[in-house]
């Protein structure tokens, strides 16, 4: 089935800002799923609130869209339920980071067989336009108007910390990268986690002196740097940068299988 074909037609006209950028992760994850030629009858996005979590419903897929920070809970119990079913969950950096941090750390811990898209923005977009766990320092906000005194949360570490079994991030520059990483995100066993790169420019890039769309994706391609030319870098020349590529790709025994053979041996004892 083509992209187009995945696309609803009551999508138009799109809910996003002029400029929004959203679209491009979408198409990415569309690409790769055509790609892979996978089921979409067996397959389900999950998502929650603001403008990333919203994006799924454009598509004319099975979408389950819940409360605000939670899509990584529900996404767990489709998985232990159906555990044939590809599950796919789609969500803002404030929603998966901060509101949904706990969630999302324990998602990694478990090695549930599922694949989380966080779009960085680097602000909370449709809710409001408050500071995420994600901007910058010094970066402004409806809630840091004099600019932003925390440090930004990394959503890679956090994932490669939290027992992630893929970890990659990806941009809206650098599009062949992005389609490749979410490819191996989909097509890995356990969970995998793509941080993507996006921007705001109607939230973020107002209020930080890069309103203009096309400034904002140039600022995204300044702030990548591919893996491999990062490992040779030191801290200080890292600063500000994000490595774009794979950071962790490996096999561990994922939740569902752990749960079946609780079955059996429960079973056997009973
Ligand atoms: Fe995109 Fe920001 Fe507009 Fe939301 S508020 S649609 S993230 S530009
Ligand atoms: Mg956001």
């Amino acid at each position: 089935m083509s992209v187009q074909d995945m696309i609803k037609k009551s999508a138009f006209p799109l809910f996003t800002c002029p400029g929004c950028t959203d679209g491009i992760v979408l198409n990415a994850f569309l690409r790769a799923f055509e790609k892979l030629d996978y089921d979409r009858s067996n397959t389900v996005l999950c998502c929650a609130i603001g403008c990333a979590g919203r994006t799924p419903t454009l598509l004319d897929f099975n979408v389950l869209r819940v409360t605000h920070g939670r899509a990584l809970a529900f996404a767990t119990g489709v998985k232990l339920a159906k555990p044939d079913t590809k599950v796919v969950v789609f969500m803002g950096d404030g929603d998966s980071l901060a509101i949904g941090g706990n969630h999302f750390i324990h998602a990694c811990r478990r090695n549930i067989d599922l694949t989380a898209i966080t779009f960085r923005n680097e602000i909370y977009g449709m809710t409001g336009g408050q500071y995420a766990p994600t901007t910058p320092l010094e970066g402004i906000a409806t809630t840091s108007p004099y600019g932003m005194i925390e440090p930004s949360f990394d959503g890679c570490k956090l994932a490669a910390g939290s027992g992630a079994t893929y970890v990659a991030r990806g941009d809206v520059y650098n599009v062949t990268n992005l389609e490749k990483v979410i490819e191996g995100a989909l097509n890995h066993k356990g969970f995998s986690f793509v941080e993507a790169l996006t921007t705001c420019p109607t939230q973020f890039g107002r209020r930080n002196k890069v309103a203009d769309p096309v400034k904002m994706i140039h600022r995204i391609k300044d702030m990548t740097i591919p893996i491999e030319k990062a490992r040779t870098m030191n801290e200080e020349e890292l600063e500000g940068k994000f490595p774009i590529g794979v950071f962790v790709d490996k096999t561990a025994v994922d939740l569902n299988t752990r749960f079946d053979n609780l079955l059996v041996r429960v079973q056997r004892q009973a």
